[in-house]
């Protein structure tokens, strides 16, 4: 870094250098341009439109006074709709005032008819007090808004149900609570007129399918007691938001995506940090699995932390007030530190205006961290994520995002704390060492173009849809009606349930048979959680969920917790816990697995000539046989050790496809390269599954073989990693073409030669990384491509 630059350093938030300039200063200083793209996203003007006629003086009043001139044309839409009668989402920006698009209907409503009552519901207790707060503040005579969820004392329960008319929960206190309670809430059902769904986008994978249950046993009750309430959902945006909610609702809904809020300008730079030189080593400033980051896999890329940390340095001597983003809290440490360091050896003691938010801080200490970055005391903070930050904390000089977070959505809220009314912002993604984060610094259509990932769920999943109609069946006998309302997969289910004695079917329909309800935890998947005790103190550490114990918890097994190593001693699976001891020994470990795939029936096929698409039910059964102790400096390998774990198996939703070995031979395959031809594809398209449907790689298994006893040919498989899928391999299968399009070129675009965790190595790989053939896998995909339609 140059001194001389440290010397612009000001002493308060006075306006930085514009955006371009100091991104061109930023990207000058290494040998290679690290930026592939920049973005200028212009400043937009708000679309402000009347108040609808309908809305009351009163209303409307008390949102000036809150300081709301006129509503957005997208909120009046929206409002407009919903008012008519039409369940809607609005899918619009953070921070466009998607709130208003609901309370304006619903509180209408309550104002006009003494009798009508609103339930909100919002995936945390936190953003249901928010809401409480923003209504509260309206001071609307007769609504009297409450929080009913886990924390409301029993007191206030009753004087809730009876008098407020403007509840707001969430899905589990509605699952636990007041479905099942629902005699004690005829009153408050009955006069239900609107159900709003906040962050709907949240709802997605196995959670939100069992969501999408609990919120047809309300509407079931509903009915009952003669109530149609109108569903109002507000999500981030997506693609084909419309479908997301008709899917999680069961009801036909309208989609509101115009976004006519104000917003000020930002210039956005797509950043891949640079390849090493041949033969530099890349070894990581902490060990990596304690910042969430790939380990002992063949590195060939400067990590995307010490690159943030540079940056954080640089804009920092620049004078410019910056948030930087970090996936893990050690991870913000060690941009901290890094970037503290470098400035301090520029000046000594500018190192004192970068912080990190560390784990342990009162919610006062980060409040006051927030606020010196406000006012300029402090010139850098490296935070995890957005969720942690204080509303307030926006208009910022600059972002940094160290590595995709995931959904577009989290990418725009993290960006969107940078920009000051009047004033352009800089936002700069560094791309993680992973193939979506490859994938996206080369098409930057896919993060500034139309949305294409979908919040996607699997309301037909058997293992979500049997428990749920039990629920229901307690909560009032099942009708045939009932089968229609709860969909796909409900009669079967139902059948199911009666031969297992749990219903009994009479003329007036099915009844449960036992005294306890049963026991469905909404947010629970892939069996018991394995409790994490330390033998010396017996104290808990946390959860691992019982899919990943075998993999992380081990005996023998290094376990981070919060940054600091426990070796595992004993992993007692009939009690569900494992016991530990805090020790930091010179290795990590890596548990090996060994999997196998059948085929149980095919739901839907394409025939493409050499090539087949498929989805379908399978049946995977793996288990976890040895472990690799690895030096965490160097990566060699000490020694493999046998396990003795049982074998697990998992009947899910798959998407494969085959490929005929003369199609390889044409594409100048040779026979022995094919197992890692197909294995590289295989992880790139894991890889980059989240760009199309909101999950996580972690939420998906794969398996590739040159042969496959089912197929009887070479054949790819992509899994859902949950009992009977959440729908993303039926997304995967659903847009086929574009998902393996987007992995070829993730493949392609890497600058590597031999493959890195950037294009075909995972970190969650069974066998080791091997074998992978990185030009083979994209011969086999174009193949694949130039098959499939699209
Ligand atoms: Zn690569
Ligand atoms: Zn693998």
């Amino acid at each position: 870094m140059e001194s001389s630059s440290a010397a612009t350093v000001s002493a308060g938030p006075g306006p930085g250098p514009a955006p371009a300039d100091l991104l061109r200063r930023l990207r000058a200083r290494g040998a290679a341009d690290p930026v592939t793209h920049v973005e200028r996203v212009p400043a937009r003007a708000g679309v402000p439109a009347p108040w609808p006629s309908w809305a009351p003086a009163e209303l409307r009043a008390a949102f000036t006074r809150r300081g709301v001139v006129a509503p957005w044309q997208h909120q009046a839409e929206a409002a407009n709709l919903a008012y008519e009668g039409q369940h809607v989402v609005v899918a619009t920006g953070t921070a466009s005032g998607k709130s208003l698009a609901y309370q304006l209907p619903a509180l209408a409503t309550v104002l006009a008819d003494p009798r009508a009552t609103v339930l909100y519901l919002a995936p945390t207790k936190a953003l249901a007090a928010d809401q409480l707060r923003a209504v509260a503040a309206l001071e609307l005579e007769g609504v009297r808004p409450a929080c009913y969820d886990g924390d409301t004392p029993r007191t206030e329960r009753e004087w809730i149900r009876r008098h407020s008319r403007f509840v707001l929960t969430n899905p589990d206190m509605l699952h636990h609570g007041i479905l099942p309670g629902h005699a004690q809430w005829s009153g408050f059902l009955r006069r239900l007129a609107y159900v709003v769904i906040d962050e709907c986008h949240t709802y997605r994978g196995v959670f939100g399918s069992h969501v999408a249950h609990v919120l047809r046993r309300l509407r079931r009750q509903c009915a009952r007691f003669g109530a149609t309430p109108v569903f109002v959902l507000a999500s981030a945006t997506s693609g084909d938001p419309a479908t997301a909610a008709g899917r999680l609702t069961g009801l036909p809904v309208t989609a509101v995506t115009e976004d006519a809020s104000p917003r000020g300008g930002v210039t956005f730079a797509l950043w891949e940090p640079p390849l090493l030189p041949p033969g530099s080593s890349a070894s990581s400033p902490v060990p990596p699995q304690a910042t969430g980051e790939h380990d002992e896999l063949h590195q060939v890329r400067r990590s995307a932390l010490r690159e943030t940390a540079d940056l954080l340095a640089d804009t920092v001597a620049e004078g410019v007030r910056t948030l930087a983003f970090v996936r893990s809290r050690k991870g913000a440490e060690v941009v901290a530190a890094n970037a503290r360091r470098a400035l301090d050896d520029a000046v000594p003691g500018l190192g004192d205006r970068v912080a990190a938010y560390r784990g342990g801080y009162l919610r006062e200490e980060r409040r006051e961290l927030e606020r010196a970055l406000l006012h300029g005391d402090l010139l850098g903070l490296a935070s995890t994520n957005a969720l942690e930050l204080g509303v307030d904390l926006i208009g910022l000089d600059a972002v940094l995002i160290c590595g995709y977070p995931g959904t577009r959505a989290s990418l725009w809220q993290q960006a969107g704390r940078a920009g000051r009314s009047g004033q352009e912002a800089l936002a700069v993604l560094v791309a993680r060492d992973d193939p979506l984060d490859t994938y996206l610094v080369h098409h930057p259509e896919a993060i500034f173009g139309a949305p294409v990932e979908a919040t996607v769920l699997d309301p037909a999943n058997p293992y979500v849809l049997a428990p749920q109609l039990a629920c229901a069946a307690v909560e009032a006998p099942l009708t045939p009606a009932d089968l229609v309302l709860f969909g796909e997969g409900a009669k079967e289910a139902v059948d199911e349930l009666v031969a297992a004695g749990a219903l009994r079917q009479r003329p007036t329909g099915w009844y449960w048979r036992h005294r306890e309800r049963p026991e469905v935890d909404l947010r629970g998947e892939g069996g018991a959680p394995v409790a994490v005790v330390e033998s010396s103190t017996g104290r808990l550490l946390g959860t691992v969920d019982g899919g990943s114990s075998h993999f992380l918890l081990h005996s023998g097994a290094v376990y981070l917790h919060q940054g600091v190593s426990y070796v595992v001693d004993q992993l007692d699976l009939a009690d569900g816990c494992a016991l530990v001891r805090a020790e930091e020994p010179d290795w990590s470990t890596h548990a090996r697995d060994v999997t196998d795939l059948s085929v149980v029936s095919v739901r839907s096929y394409v025939d493409a000539g050499p090539v087949g698409m498929f989805l379908g039910e399978v049946d995977v059964t793996s288990q976890v046989v040895s472990y690799q102790r690895r030096r965490i400096a160097t990566g060699e390998v000490i020694d493999t050790r046998p396990l003795d774990l049982p074998s697990r198996e998992l009947r899910t939703v798959a998407v494969w496809f085959t490929l005929s070995p003369q199609s390889l031979a044409l594409a100048g395959v040779q026979p022995a390269d094919v197992p890692g031809a197909l294995h590289a594809a295989e992880h790139a398209a894991i890889g980059l599954l989240p760009l199309m449907a909101t999950c996580d790689r972690w939420d998906i298994g794969g398996l590739s073989t040159a042969l496959h006893p089912d197929t009887e040919a070479p054949t790819v498989f992509v899994y859902d990693g949950h009992p009977g899928g959440a729908g993303f391999a039926e997304r995967a299968y659903g847009t086929a073409a574009a998902w393996l399009r987007a992995t070829r070129d993730a493949i392609a675009e890497c600058g590597c030669e031999t493959g890195c965790p950037s294009c075909v190595q995972s970190p969650k790989c069974g066998n080791g990384n091997n074998p992978l053939s990185k030009p083979d896998a994209i011969r086999v995909l174009d193949v694949v491509l130039a098959n499939l339609p699209d």
